[in-house]
């Protein structure tokens, strides 16, 4: 049995067994969550993300896949990285937001992770209107067959939370 939680507050305050981080295809760190992470993870994670770069994605981790590395100096055990789309009112890329959490939770159940936090991916720089993310974050974990007991979202301010809380209610 999965359980969704939902938290307000700093991902990087949470002690879970792996964090997901909203990362950009580079994996050299970014704006947002990632800058946040990594700031808090200290050089351990930063590390771990070039000696991927250099062995698996030279030219980036692709936009819906996820890779782990350590937590660093956070209370967690790995991060997952995973790249969302950016938002196009042009084009849906919502099956592409979609797998980013399958992929993460399927890179979540090769570690063994139990407790899996998540920010709203692409909503932030990346631009997606969080109602939308929030839904289509939700509808994905439920239809998700995984290993792991806890899905905790954690929404940085208000609007995120009651995005969020609309889908889970
Ligand atoms: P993206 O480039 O995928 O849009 P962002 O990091 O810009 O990624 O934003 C994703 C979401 O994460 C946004 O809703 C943003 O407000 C939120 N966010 C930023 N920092 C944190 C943090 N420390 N903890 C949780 N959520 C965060």
């Amino acid at each position: 049995m999965t359980t969704i939680t939902l938290v307000q507050g700093d991902i990087t305050r949470e002690s879970v067994d792996a964090i997901v981080n909203a990362a950009n295809s580079s994996l050299l760190g970014g704006g947002g969550v990632d800058g946040a992470i990594h700031r808090r993870g200290g050089p351990a994670i930063l590390e771990d993300c070039r000696r991927l770069r250099a062995a698996h994605y030279g030219k980036g981790l692709p936009t819906g896949q996820a890779v782990a590395t350590t937590a660093g100096e956070l209370d967690a055990r790995w991060v997952i990285h995973t790249v969302g789309p950016r938002f196009s009112p042009q084009e849906d890329r919502s099956q592409l937001l979609a797998s980013c959490y399958r992929e993460s939770l399927r890179v979540a159940d090769e570690l063994g992770a139990r407790t899996v936090a998540f920010p709203a991916v692409s909503a932030g720089i990346y631009g997606w209107p969080m109602d939308d993310a929030a839904r289509i974050a939700v509808e994905t974990v439920r239809a998700t067959k995984t290993d792991v007991e806890e899905i905790r979202f954690v929404l940085l301010d208000e609007r995120a939370y009651e995005a969020f809380a609309a889908q889970v209610r």
